[in-house]
């Protein structure tokens, strides 16, 4: 039966595209779906027999007024989703340099592995005896992630970086308050990612900040004079957030023991050190591993992610339920903060954590390799010393000597004069096919422009990125601001006014013709 002949159903208007504000050949403009449907119209057949009585199938269920939901054919609604998705960057598309999050190819295989039945259709209360491939693979890559950190223990079920560090810093609470050991403060680089400093405080502590050095590192002597019998723990990332490696690691781990306090690693650019460098020798008590960032899977605009902590012997006891253990019947979790788990200090989460961001993990390991997630750190700070090298003559570095780890920073000094901003010269790029690259973070460099390319870009890629950037550094260079200031031009939005859209978010919108 068709639409059309449908009693009560209206048929939506077939709405041809029309080159409209903001469509631009392929890309089109797509107003809100509630502005686009109608209200009295439905895609959908209610009228399951072939009589077109009329008559109500519902069994004297039908609305007295109709939801106010908007209608639209099946077309039309699969063509709202696909255009929204195309105003969207993807790394499918081009290199999306976004330092610090490490948007890296998401493997087809680690997709295809998520999707199989047997881990996508997991429900989290079946029966243990069900699911002992799904428990395997947590204990498989509970394996990985211990041998490629060198430490003990893994707790798998935070579900991102930022919850691992909550894990972390409860375990470090929890073994010192075993030990009788109250302690107030956390200290963090003021490099630090957003997110320590904000963990510290949910965790019940007070923050203070280390001081940098010139180069980019965290100040020894400063560090020395805020440790104390106060402090429960510093938070250190390595390679930090200016892509630098942390030179004095093996001192600031001495430090930090030395006073009483723990050492926690912000694993999220373990992508740099991976195969290369096991963090338990550098002194790390507790630290989180960003699967979504080293062992990719898809992320970013809020998830998912997943963010198991790999814990020293110490800390070990105190991770929170559950964990893998090998009971007489198979793969069990331990659930009940009882025999191994007393000391637990309580759950993260309902379950057991992100199985499918498990399942891609274990995929990206197993398909590498040892040898091959050893390439995956030489082959990230290879790419990005690559973007530094080419770039450098003509933008600036805020710590120009020496190489970078995984990601090269550039700062604003070499705009100067110019009437362009970071923010401009960031537009701009939308214009020429790429993502911006992370900017004004980390805030102690002026006007950061962090550009991380991860492995998984070739060289021909990096070279179109780098030929958009020197193309667009000359435009800067020989005035051309216009460019800029209206930049991006080609994209179907252009400036957004982003403080308000944060501040006073509209997230409701308010029918003018709706049903009442
Ligand atoms: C991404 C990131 C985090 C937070 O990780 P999420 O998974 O986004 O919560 C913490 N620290 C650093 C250095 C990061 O890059």
């Amino acid at each position: 039966m068709s639409l059309q002949s449908v009693g009560r159903v209206t048929r939506p208007e077939y709405d041809a595209p029309t080159a409209e504000p903001g469509t631009n050949a392929l890309l089109q403009n797509e107003p809100l779906i509630f502005e686009r449907g109608r209200f009295d119209a439905t895609g959908v057949d209610f009228d399951v027999d072939d009589s077109d009585t009329g008559a109500d199938d519902l069994a004297g269920l039908i609305r007295a007024v109709a939801p106010a939901l908007p209608g639209l054919s099946e077309p039309e609604t699969m063509r709202h989703y696909v255009r929204l998705s195309q105003h969207n960057h993807a790394i499918d598309l081009a290199l999306y340099p976004l330092g610090s999050c490490t948007m890296k190819h998401n493997p087809r295989l680690g997709e295809r592995m998520a999707r199989l039945p047997g881990f996508a259709d997991l429900h989290p209360l079946q029966p243990m005896s069900t699911v002992q491939g799904a428990l395997k693979l947590m204990d498989e890559l509970a394996r990985w992630l211990t041998t490629l950190t060198g430490m003990p223990a893994v707790a798998l079920s935070p579900k991102a970086g930022a919850h691992g560090e909550l894990c972390g810093l409860l375990a470090i609470r929890a073994a010192l308050e075993a030990r009788g050991d109250a302690r107030t403060t956390v200290l963090t680089p003021t490099s630090a990612h957003g997110t320590n400093p904000a963990t510290a405080a949910l965790a019940g502590y007070q923050v203070q900040e280390i001081a940098q050095t010139v180069d980019g590192r965290v100040d020894l002597t400063d560090l020395a004079a805020k440790l104390g019998p106060h402090v429960a723990a510093i938070m250190v990332t390595n390679p930090n957030t200016c892509g630098l490696f942390e030179r004095d690691i093996l001192e600031i781990a001495h430090l930090t023991h030395a006073a009483g306090a723990f050492f926690y690693g912000d694993g999220a650019n373990f992508n740099a050190l991976v195969g290369r460098v096991r963090p338990a020798d550098l002194g790390v008590d507790a630290m989180h591993i960003n699967l979504h960032k080293t062992f990719s899977t898809p992320h970013g605009g809020g998830g998912p992610g997943a963010g198991p902590v790999v814990l020293s012997a110490e800390l070990a006891p105190f991770a929170p339920a559950p964990w893998v253990v090998r009971g007489p019947g198979g793969l069990e979790l331990m659930e009940e903060a009882s025999g191994p788990a007393a000391k637990a200090f309580g759950r993260l989460c309902a379950f057991h954590g992100q199985m499918g961001m498990y399942v891609r993990a274990v995929a990206y390991m197993q398909s590498h390799g040892a040898d091959g997630l050893r390439q995956v750190a030489e082959d990230a700070v290879l790419n990005a010393n690559y973007i530094k090298a080419r770039l450098s003559g003509t933008l600036s570095a805020p710590f120009p000597n020496g190489p970078c780890m995984h990601e090269a920073l550039f700062d604003e000094t070499w705009l100067e004069g110019t009437g362009v901003t970071t923010l401009d010269f960031a537009k701009a790029m939308i214009d020429k096919g790429f993502h911006p690259m992370t900017m004004y973070f980390p805030l102690v460099v002026k006007g950061a422009m962090l550009i991380e390319p991860t492995e998984t870009e070739p060289r021909r890629e990096l070279d179109r990125f780098c030929d958009a950037l020197l193309d667009l550094a000359a435009s800067a260079k020989a005035g051309d601001i216009e460019r800029f200031k209206t930049a991006p031009r080609t994209a179907p939005l252009s400036r957004l006014d982003e403080t308000q859209a944060a501040r006073k978010p509209k997230l409701r919108w308010r029918p003018e013709t709706a049903p009442a």
